[in-house]
């Protein structure tokens, strides 16, 4: 048996970089240090729902049929050639190399490009455009914060490595002590298993974190708070909560799709982020979204070195546009703008609006993807790839903005592609055909 040691897991934004992968033939059959959604990622790339060649059906009624891989990448590229509003979306559980083939690709077939971030941290995202990024690394916050708080995730479940590697449990330079030395805030309507472990639990009601982050500015501006309760929480928990905020010597927010995704959304984390300025005028405090996917951050940085923005791209003019609502993949499902789809690293079948899933079975659909999903029920041709970060390497953001190498463990099933290659033979073949 090889044991293939600081592994990167390819699984959620949190990259954990230390794990052990044990190794029998070409098979994963252990792993160390993984937490159990890690452990599945590496040892369940097998089975009867991988698929290990392309197959493609004419008719979406039919069964599938195996094709040779140049047969079915000719057949995907005539489908993006011959659309009007061709959409590329996903990329969110694949490195960044295949990225750019795929941005590219959006540009050369006058198509949209778009990640998953879309109907997660795409509030993040837009918001920060507005009003900027106090962001730190997650070695920061090991090493340094006093102050955690947990803002609309639960990454007990999401993210399980987070709390103990950096956030809250792990020992730092300046916290020795770990647990004992943070203090820890959840904010979320419900009490979960994060919750349970916090020292103040602000159980804000549904989508009121708006009026609870005005709320709390107000009360670091020296504002007085009228009222028993602002957003479900009594005044003097707020200002408990911002007396404590006020005095740490190094806070860190980190906020999920409780947030982004609530009334307000973008809104939410503008006004998150302007509170995170205020503290500054008090100390040091930063912010940092849990990004699910382990590469949508990834995503979001290459689309926008290439085209200047970082998702919801509209190349249909032959320039960059960026509207989100307008140019986002789920928006053009939606208004059935959208006349064929190509779709990676995601699965939008089980996540998207049933309105867009309906399009999607409406027009030509080409999927790139290991595994039998939702996604690939509608598709016309599959194309499964090597996994990155298992069957071959690659580079991936974590969600604090650091890129970090992904590893090969083992090889792909014979003749499998990675992503990358995928999208590049699919490039040259739509050279040919424009
Ligand atoms: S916390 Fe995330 S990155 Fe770390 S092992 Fe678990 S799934 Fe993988």
């Amino acid at each position: 048996m090889e044991i293939i040691k600081d592994v990167v897991c390819p699984f959620c934004g949190t990259l954990c970089d230390d794990i052990e992968c044990y190794v029998e033939g070409n098979h994963i059959i252990g792993t160390k240090n993984a937490c159990r959604i890690g452990y599945s990622k590496f040892t369940h790339r097998e089975g009867s729902t991988r698929h290990t060649g392309p197959l493609m059906r004419e008719n979406k009624k039919d069964d599938f049929k195996k094709v040779d891989w140049d047969t079915a990448i000719e057949k995907a590229a005539e489908i993006l050639v011959n659309a009007k509003k061709p959409l590329i979306y996903g990329f969110s559980a694949t490195e960044c190399h295949a990225h750019v083939y795929g941005i590219e690709l959006a540009e050369k077939v006058k198509g949209v490009v778009s990640n998953t971030a879309e109907v997660c941290h795409g509030p993040s995202v837009w918001a920060l455009q507005d009003v900027g990024y106090p962001i730190c690394t997650l070695g920061e916050v090991k090493n340094r914060a006093d102050v955690v708080i947990y803002w609309g995730c639960n990454p007990m479940h999401a993210h399980p490595r987070h709390m103990s590697r950096y956030g809250v449990f792990s020992r730092g330079f300046f916290r020795e002590r770990g647990r004992n030395d943070r203090t820890l805030i959840v904010v979320d309507p419900r009490k979960t298993d994060t919750a349970k472990l916090a020292d103040v639990h602000l159980q804000v009601e549904p989508h009121k974190d708006y009026e609870l982050i005005s709320a709390m500015r107000a009360a670091l501006k020296g504002f007085e708070l009228k009222g028993e309760k602002i957003a479900g929480i009594p005044v003097e928990t707020i200002y408990e909560a911002i007396d404590v905020l006020k005095n740490a010597q190094f806070g860190n927010l980190f906020f999920g799709m409780g947030v982004t995704q609530s009334g307000s959304k973008h809104r939410n984390i503008d006004n998150a982020i302007e509170l995170i300025i205020d503290l500054n005028a008090h100390t040091k405090f930063t912010l940092i979204p849990m990004r699910g996917h382990y590469n949508v951050n990834g995503f979001n940085q290459v689309c926008t070195w290439i085209s200047g923005y970082p998702l919801c791209v509209d190349y249909s003019s032959g320039s960059p546009i960026f509207n989100p609502g307008d140019t986002s993949v789920t928006d053009l499902l939606m208004r059935r703008e959208a006349d064929a789809m190509l779709n990676l690293a995601s699965d939008p079948g089980a996540h998207f609006p049933q309105k867009a899933v309906e399009r999607m079975v409406e027009i030509p659909l080409i999927v790139m993807e290991p595994h039998q999903t939702p996604t690939t029920e509608l598709a016309n041709i599959i194309l499964p790839p090597a996994i990155a970060g298992v069957e071959c390497g690659g580079t991936a953001y974590r969600m604090d903005g650091v890129p970090i190498a992904l590893k090969k463990v083992i090889d792909p099933p014979e003749d499998v592609m990675s992503d990358k290659e995928i999208l590049k033979r699919m490039m040259d073949k739509v050279k040919e055909l424009l």
